[in-house]
Parts: structure tokens; C-alpha cells; sequence
């Protein structure tokens, strides 16, 4: 306001009791010292009281105060008087008898030439329940937070701590301790190394400075020694643009840690079993196709040479080694693709699996042609997976189809997407399967018709292991009497 402004303002022309009177929020009062008589009262007064102001002259405030509130009354009078200024809090009783809680606040004071009290009240009835209210409501929360199953705390911008949980620190005494306290203060109490604490304050200022969560796992050695694993999260909350508070959550992922960690060795050790295994069974195979070419050679050689030469019997013989050198071949063919399947990130690309079909088709087309075969596919999807493989997988279950056929062979092939997998049937009208078999077929050298069917017993173990390659599962549905039908999925990646 300008000085101009202010010159041309007239002040009200009024005592100084007046003007507080006027102005106060609070009910005011001026009272005769001995019968505490209301010589002057505000509007708020008789607002308090339910009375016309002009009508609570005729009253004393004594006629106002509750019974069982009129000795502290007279005890703030009294230490009034004496010069000490406590506050009086009790109740007191409207004209229309409603009892109200108040504060009152009394000093002595010379008013036109005689000593006078000014009292000053201000109704706080509703004020006790509500404090209760609040004080339950943080008994509750704070139950809340100590009982959650989380490390929980909350911290001021300077990263002190304002609250702790107990899953945090159990002992209470401790944990009162913390309050107000930084990571330093911790590590030193715990006898710590302070790089803990240089770490979290690290992270306190990284969420401050990003405004963002922050997670890291912290590790730690209790005071038993035992190393522990707590995956830390903190949020800022900023109040205006100011970093306010800053919380932070902490849950013991330990037993998930160490069962990683244990997870990873058994992998390892796994893995490096399974590459000696591996290893071991190529060694073998290849190893034995040497005598067996041997063997095939010379019998092959003895059948060119000596036919003319041998009786019925030799022939014979002869002829059962032929066979026999040539199964053992087809048995470690067989075992050498078997062993030789494994997961190759690089060769995974996107393929048509009715293209896959195609190419087993056309591999086995003079089969397809000696049986009539029929083959049918519905329309297939395109997915990423190990190309070679699955065509692999396609051939050889068409070819058990047509083998364990019973009449001219009907096929069918379709797919559908189930649960971010592809679930392919492969349909058959053959010989089908009984029950108790449905499981053993998928192993290594299980065949069930031996005599009347030719086989190694390993095609269906190889689709298993390629099927699990492509992280599915392969089954089979018969009801023995009327074909099979081959079920494999493929994860969709
Ligand atoms: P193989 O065909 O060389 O005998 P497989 O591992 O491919 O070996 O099959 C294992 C066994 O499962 C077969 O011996 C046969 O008894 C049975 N089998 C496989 N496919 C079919 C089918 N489509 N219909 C009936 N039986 C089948």
C-alpha cells in the first residue's frame, strides 16, 4: 500500500480491548474479579454461550461452568492471579444446557480504572476425538507396516531415518534408536563396514537426482554371520518439486538367490556331463561303423567270390551276416542322429511347416507311391524353430504312419495355436496303439512289433528329443483298433 494510500485511512477511533474483541475468532470475555461477572462479551462469546450479547451482562461466567469443571476454574483464577498463565481446559454448559469442552486463556488487566480479568475461549469439543482418531488411525497403519511381510522404511531427504519397520529391525530398542539416524550411524552401531552405507546413499541419490524407482540387491552378513540376499527398492516422492521423502522396501530374496545359485552348478555340471556323454556315445558309434565296413566288405566279398564255391548252409550263413552287419549299421546310423540333436540358436529360422511336410513327402515319395498313401494337411502355420529338425520330425512320423499301416494308408496333418504353442496332429488309419505302450514307444530301441515290422526303435525317441528341443512335448492318442494320432507342440518364439 502506498504511504499516500495509507495517510488517507482514518483509524476507527476505539480502545485497544475493543478492537480485540471485534477482531478475535475466539469468544472473549471481560469479567469482574470477584463475581466474575461478564462486564463485556464479543459477538463469538454470545454465539458460544446462546445468548443475546446485550442479555450475558446480567450473567457470571460462573453460572456457565460445568460442576465437575469448577475447581480447575477457580485453580486458573487463582495461578492467574498469582501471575502464572496456564491455560483452562473443561467444560462448559450453554443457556440451553448443551455442554461444550474449551480452552481458555486469562489474564488480569486494568479496564477504566479497575482490575479486571479478559478471558479468552475457544470451543474444543470435537478436538480429543478427532486427536484419538488420528492417533488410532497411525496405531493402525503403523501395525499395518510393522506386520508386512517386507522390510519397510522412510527416509528424509538427508537420509535419515523417520520410520522403520520391525521386519527391518526386530530388536524394538534398536530400531527406536535408528530414528533420526543415517546408514553410517547403522553401520557403525552394527560394527559394519561403511560400504554399505556408501552404497545406499549412492542409490538414495541416484532416485533423488532420476526422480525414478531404484532396485539392486544388496548383500549382507547378519549378526550370526550368515550372508543374506534383500532386493532393495526405493521410491522418491516429491512434494512441489522438493524431494519430500524417500521409501524404501526391502524383501529377502535369499533362499532364490542361493537356489540360483545352486540351480546354475547342477546346470553346469549337467552340461558337462552330458558333452562327455555325448562325447562318449559318437566315440563308440563311430568306432564300431569301422569294423562293421570291415565286416560288410569281406562278407560282400566272400558272397561275389566264393557263391559257386559255398553249400546251402555257408550261403546261408553268409547271408544271415549280410543282414545282420547291415541292422547294426541302420542301429548306429540311427543313434548317431539321435545323439547328434542339439539346440542350435543360429539355425533357428522362420519355416512353413507345409513346406516341412513337402520336403518329407518328397523324400519318401517312392514309399508314398509302392503304399498309395493318401496324405492330406489342412492349412499349417509359419514358425521359428531348428528347419532341419522339424522336417525330421515330419518324415519320420509319416513314415511309422505308413508303416504300421493296416489298409492303404489315410493321413492327415493339422495344426493349431494353443497357449503360445503350435500343437500339430499328425492322424493315421495303421494298426494303432494299446494303451499300456503309449508311453515306452518314445524311448530309445522300444519297439512293439518286431516280427512283423522293420525298425531300429529309435524314430519316435529322436521326434521326442526334438520335439523337448523346441521346448514341447510329444503324445500320442489310439484307441488301439482305428490308427493313431500323433499329437507334438512347439513353443511359439
Ligand atoms: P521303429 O519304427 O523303428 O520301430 P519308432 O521309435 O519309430 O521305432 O517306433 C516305436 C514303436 O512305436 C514302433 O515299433 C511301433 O510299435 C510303434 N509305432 C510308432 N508309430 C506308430 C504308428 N503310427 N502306429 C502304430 N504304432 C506305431
Amino acid at each position: 500500500m502506498s504511504g499516500h494510500a495509507i495517510n488517507s485511512v482514518k483509524p476507527t477511533i476505539s480502545n485497544e480491548i475493543d478492537v480485540i474483541m471485534d477482531c478475535s475468532s475466539d469468544a472473549v470475555f471481560v469479567l469482574a474479579l470477584e463475581s466474575f461477572k461478564i462486564l463485556k462479551s464479543n459477538n463469538n462469546a454470545a454465539l458460544l454461550l446462546g445468548l443475546f450479547r446485550e442479555a450475558l451482562s446480567e450473567h457470571s461466567i460462573l453460572e456457565f461452568i460445568d460442576s465437575k469443571s469448577n475447581t480447575d476454574w477457580y485453580s486458573h483464577i487463582d495461578s492467574t492471579l498469582q501471575g502464572q498463565f496456564d491455560n483452562f481446559s473443561g467444560r462448559i454448559k450453554t443457556s440451553d444446557s448443551k455442554a461444550l469442552i474449551v480452552e481458555a486463556k486469562t489474564r488480569l488487566i486494568l479496564w477504566k480504572n479497575q482490575k479486571v480479568l479478559i478471558c479468552i475461549v475457544k470451543e474444543i469439543t470435537g478436538f480429543p476425538n478427532q486427536i484419538n482418531k488420528f492417533k488410532k488411525e497411525i496405531a493402525f497403519y503403523k501395525t499395518i507396516l510393522n506386520e508386512m511381510p517386507t522390510q519397510f522404511a522412510v527416509l528424509s531427504p538427508e537420509w535419515r531415518y523417520m520410520f522403520i519397520n520391525k521386519p527391518s529391525i526386530g530388536d524394538d530398542e534398536f530400531r527406536e534408536w535408528m530414528i533420526g539416524k543415517s546408514d553410517y550411524d547403522f553401520c557403525e552401531y552394527r560394527n559394519k563396514d561403511t560400504e554399505l552405507a556408501r552404497i545406499r546413499q549412492e542409490n538414495y541419490q541416484a532416485v533423488a537426482d532420476s526422480k525414478k524407482v531404484k532396485e539392486w540387491i544388496e548383500e549382507m552378513t547378519t549378526k550370526d554371520g550368515e550372508t543374506i540376499y534383500i532386493l532393495r527398492k526405493l521410491y522418491p516422492y516429491f512434494l512441489k518439486d522438493k524431494l519430500h521423502l524417500t521409501f524404501g522396501f526391502g524383501i529377502n530374496i535369499t533362499e532364490l538367490v542361493k537356489g540360483e545359485k545352486e540351480r546354475k552348478k547342477i546346470m553346469e555340471i549337467m552340461s558337462q556331463k552330458n558333452e562327455a556323454l555325448q562325447q562318449f556315445a559318437y566315440i563308440v558309434t563311430h568306432d564300431l561303423k569301422e569294423p562293421l565296413r570291415g565286416i560288410t566288405s569281406f562278407s560282400n566279398l566272400l558272397e561275389k567270390r566264393y557263391t559257386d564255391k559255398l553249400d546251402g548252409d555257408a550261403l546261408d550263413f553268409l547271408n544271415f551276416i549280410v543282414t545282420g552287419t547291415k541292422r547294426m549299421n541302420d542301429l548306429l546310423n540311427e543313434l548317431t542322429s539321435y545323439i547328434s540333436i542339439k539346440s542350435n540358436a543360429d539355425a533357428i529360422e522362420t519355416m512353413s511347416l507345409e513346406k516341412a511336410v513337402a520336403i518329407a513327402e518328397s523324400n519318401m515319395q517312392i514309399l508314398i507311391e509302392e503304399t498309395n498313401a493318401e496324405i492330406t494337411i489342412d492349412s499349417l502355420p509359419d514358425i521359428k524353430c531348428h528347419r532341419v529338425y522339424i522336417n525330421q520330425l515330419f518324415q519320420n512320423l509319416i513314415n511309422n504312419a505308413i508303416k504300421f499301416r493296416k489298409e492303404t494308408p489315410k493321413i492327415h496333418i493339422s495344426a493349431k495355436m494353443e497357449g503360445g504353442f503350435c500343437i500339430v496332429e499328425v492322424k493315421d488309419n495303421g494298426i494303432g496303439i494299446q494303451d499300456e505302450h503309449k508311453d515306452r514307444i518314445f524311448q530309445v530301441y522300444n519297439r512293439l512289433n518286431k516280427i512283423d515290422y522293420e525298425g531300429t526303435g529309435i524314430g519316435l525317441a529322436i521326434c521326442k528329443k526334438i520335439v523337448q528341443l523346441h521346448s514341447g512335448k510329444i503324445w500320442i492318442e489310439s484307441d488301439g483298433k482305428t490308427g493313431s494320432s500323433f499329437f507334438f507342440s512347439l513353443k511359439i518364439i
